[in-house]
């Protein structure tokens, strides 16, 4: 079976909002085991998405929209897929009444417009929205296939997930499912990572390919196989290999962020933390309380800022900065081990550096980051060269401290 997406929206061509929503669409539907065979992209604009939706029901036997289910003019998608396969839309009594009740409850009128969402094709049926007011819209005519889903993400996940993943699975009569699986990589470069594993990569069932990211490495290992079973056999299997040679390197999968990682092995361990962060401000701290259950990990961090601050907050004695500078190895180490010694945690995390883009000087600059974990056992302290912008020298930086800490931790 074939399939193309097509998202429809002026602020996606404009560049306003990424499509979202497409990529996880497209990674569903590859789950299935259904074949992509083009994204397309349209304005809100009538015609030119009749015309999109033709060419695209020309070439697949499924075709499904994203966004423009709305109440107001410039929501065309419904009306857009019933020209395009020559169907009627008619209005669902029970879905206008829910909408009526929805509008009634909050003290608003029933517009007319509102109500364009109760309308159904003759050839097909609406799909429930549980999350908002829009319903999805499923056409089945002539032997073609079209889905509406709605733009919101909250909307349109739950809708993808729920009905028409599993609608599209039943009717392929599962064909054939694709799996991944990403291991994320922190501490290795790409091209390292790739070193490593250059043999398994040659492999084209199941794959491994390796992608670039800030401060990471991200892995893919996909399989094609009859069933979802064997598919997460084959990945296991080769993500087993891809672990031995990376090691400790492999930190997490799939979506889950190296905060996450440090958060749950420090928990396993009943181990603390505490930050004093300069030119990160804060950024680590926000990383690892953005883990739910960090409060068992993380007792505190200071934002030491100036030099005043360090020496107030965390005990960094004003002698040392004046003599080093606010930016070295020594005034890394006395952050980490002063909020080490303030918090009375297990681990102390000192950073000072230069983000940029202005400040930076010859001896040192931009990008020179210090990082200092102090541990029961003394402190590591390490240098770092970072390029990019502001942004991105913190978050490498940031991605630092959380990874030396995990070693660290790791190592013993
Ligand atoms: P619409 O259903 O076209 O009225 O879109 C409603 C909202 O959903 C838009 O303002 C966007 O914020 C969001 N949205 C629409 N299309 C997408 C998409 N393809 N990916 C991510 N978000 C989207
Ligand atoms: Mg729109």
């Amino acid at each position: 079976m074939r399939a193309e997406i097509v998202s429809v929206g002026t602020e996606l061509l404009l560049g306003q909002i990424v499509d979202t929503n497409a990529a996880y669409l497209a990674r569903g539907l590859s789950e299935v085991g259904i074949s992509i065979y083009r994204r397309t992209t349209v304005g809100d604009n009538r015609e030119r998405l009749v015309t999109a939706l033709k060419e695209a029901f020309e070439e697949s036997d499924v075709v499904l929209t994203i966004g423009g289910l709305g109440p107001t003019m410039d929501d065309i998608t419904r009306e857009g897929l019933a020209e395009a396969l020559g169907d009627t839309l008619v209005q669902n009594e029970e879905i206008a009444e829910g909408l009526r009740r929805f509008f009634t409850k909050r003290n608003m009128p029933v517009l007319e417009s509102n109500l364009r969402q109760a309308l159904v094709p003759v050839h097909g049926r609406a799909i429930a929205n549980p999350n908002g007011t829009a319903p999805g819209v499923l056409f089945e005519k002539d032997g073609k296939i079209g889905i509406a889903l709605p733009g919101p993400p909250n909307e349109f996940i739950p809708m993808t997930d729920d009905h028409v993943l599993p609608y599209l699975r039943a009717k392929t009569g599962n064909i054939g499912t694709i799996r991944s699986l990403v291991l994320r990589v922190a501490g290795v470069g790409e091209s390292a990572a790739e070193d490593r594993i250059k043999d398994l990569m040659l492999d084209s069932n199941p794959s491994v390919a390796p992608y670039a990211k800030v401060g990471e490495v991200h892995l893919r290992v996909t399989a094609k196989a009859d069933t979802a079973e064997q598919a997460e056999r084959m990945i296991a299997e080769r993500a087993h290999l891809v672990r031995e040679r990376l090691g400790t390197a492999v930190y997490g999968e799939n979506d889950d962020p190296l905060e996450k990682a440090v958060v749950h092995l420090m928990t396993e361990r009943g181990l603390t933390v505490s930050t004093a962060e300069s030119c990160t401000g804060g950024l680590v701290a926000q990383r690892i309380t953005d883990v739910a259950g960090s409060s068992a990990v993380f007792l505190g961090g200071v934002v030491a800022y100036s030099n005043a601050a360090k020496t107030d907050l965390v005990a960094v004695s004003a002698d040392l900065i004046a003599r080093v500078g606010a930016v070295s190895a020594e005034v890394a180490q006395a952050l980490a081990e002063g909020a080490r010694k303030r918090f009375g945690t297990d681990y102390g995390i000192g950073v000072t550096g230069v983000a940029g883009p202005g400040g930076g000087t010859e001896e040192k600059p931009v990008g020179l980051v210090y990082i200092a974990v102090s541990y029961p056992g003394g402190c590591e302290v390490d240098k770092s060269n970072f390029i990019g912008s502001r942004a991105i020298v913190r978050h490498r930086a940031s991605q630092n401290v959380l990874n030396m800490l995990r070693l660290r931790i790791l190592n013993g």
